[in-house]
């Protein structure tokens, strides 16, 4: 029966997961069904408030804690995380899951209501069914099914349901690591189950940097540009040195980091936004009457371990200063909005071990180390709670995060909560 020759308690916990698979099921739908959209951040509260009244039933310590003064927060979108805690018998390190709560818009082209948890053909599919409550939802299983057959475990276990990951984490992750809570000596390993898919280890990611650039013109009548100075014409002056010096220079750039998918193991650059001059009037049908005056272009470039953040800003401002000197009346203003700088943890690392080792038990086969293409909540463990033992494990194909029919297929929420039980177990009893 036992081929892999695992403890017994182990193995009862991966058998009693599978008597529980209605139960995961049944929890990704309600999780799905509370429609978390960020921004602007509807229904934190009752969701964060279903997960711990879930988890206070089965012997967790719950906290609620509102990230105050975060950006969004107010009485009407709370910032409301969550966090429940088991004690073991018996003092040890503790392993926490932590999820993201908040799904992004839905967009169009879905074929099911995105809010109602329709399961077809094995597969679950809904706004967040994938990114992220397919795997939160396996991970409270994982940690529910450890607590019930594993009666002298050693440590704590902690499951977190945390807000805004969509938004940049900060009244999430970066607002709870700030009060301690992904900090030694509270926690020692975190599991992130973000959708890498079922067989992969995310020990990282790339860094990024969202940015304004702005071209300054002269308001002028239309009818006589020559009076003024178009602003958008000195955008797409810029654009056209990005075509034709910095992508090729972008390209050329490859990480040694394992990214997925392989397009984005060179740096990226992406425009996000272009507006430039008046709004037209609206209702009329007609265009604004004058010279535009400003442009304004947001760019989103994601860069590699072996660039620096100061390089990748010189690289733009080198540019934009080429244009001041060379093309008459140009002139700009640029504005940082975001950085992050990239992670990368060691494969040696115990919890990317534990997990690998979880992976090729419950999986049969090695696992594949990776990093991802974005950021994650890792960043906020890593920057603010100092905590290194931190990486990304959980079901769902990491290209239908963010999509319509976005779906995780049930036998590999199944799967990935057997291989979080399975290194939880592991890294628990390692450090008793
Ligand atoms: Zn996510």
């Amino acid at each position: 029966m036992n081929s892999l020759n695992l403890p017994s308690t182990l193995e009862n916990t991966l058998y009693e997961i599978d008597q529980r698979v209605d139960d995961l099921v049944g929890l990704a739908v309600d999780l799905i069904r509370f429609p978390t959209i960020n921004p602007p951040g509807d229904n934190y509260r009752p969701c964060a408030e279903y997960i711990g009244n879930r988890l206070s039933k089965r012997g967790f310590a719950v906290e609620y804690v509102r990230a105050e003064g975060a950006p969004g927060d107010c009485d009407k979108y709370p910032r409301t995380n969550v966090i429940a805690r088991y004690e073991g018998k018996r003092p040890g390190k503790c392993v926490h899951f932590n999820s993201h709560i908040d799904v992004v818009e839905v967009g169009h082209g879905w074929t099911v209501d995105p809010f109602a948890g329709v399961i077809n053909d094995g597969k679950l599919y809904g706004r967040g069914a994938c990114d992220m409550k397919g795997g939160l939802a396996s991970s409270i299983i994982a940690a529910e099914c450890l607590v019930d057959m594993v009666p002298d475990m050693a440590g704590s276990i902690e499951i977190s349901g945390t807000v805004d990951e969509e938004s940049g984490g900060f009244g999430g992750v970066a607002y709870l690591a700030q009060k301690g809570y992904f900090s030694e000596p509270r926690v020692h390993h975190v599991i992130i189950p973000e959708p890498l898919n079922v067989d992969r280890v995310c020990i990282g990611h790339r860094g990024v940097w969202w940015a304004e650039i702005e071209t300054l013109g002269r308001i002028a009548h239309g009818s006589m540009p020559f009076l003024g100075d178009c602003a958008v014409r000195h955008m797409g002056a810029l654009l056209a040195r990005l075509e034709s010096d910095l992508y090729p220079k972008l390209k050329q750039k490859r990480t040694t980091m394992p990214v997925v998918p392989e397009g984005a193991c060179e740096s990226t650059l992406n425009i996000n936004s272009i507006h430039g001059g008046q709004p037209e009037i609206v209702g009329s049908g007609l265009p604004a009457p004058c010279v535009p005056d400003s442009a304004r272009l947001v760019i989103d470039r994601r860069f590699l371990i072996e660039e620096e953040l100061s390089e990748v800003k010189s690289e733009m401002l080198a540019l934009l200063d080429d244009l001041s000197a060379t093309r008459p009346d140009f002139s700009y203003k640029i504005r940082d909005l975001f950085e992050v700088h990239p992670v990368s943890i060691d494969r040696d690392d115990p919890v990317a071990q534990a997990v690998a080792n979880g992976i090729f038990d419950m999986l049969g086969k090695p696992a594949e180390f990776v990093c991802s293409p974005g950021t994650y909540d890792q960043k906020h463990v890593d920057r603010i709670g100092k905590l290194k033992s931190c990486i990304a494990y959980g079901p769902g194909i990491l290209e239908l995060a963010h999509q319509p029919d976005e779906y995780v297929d049930i036998k590999d929420m199944v799967s990935a909560a057997k291989v979080m039980a399975h290194a939880a177990y592991h890294l628990l009893r390692a450090t008793k």
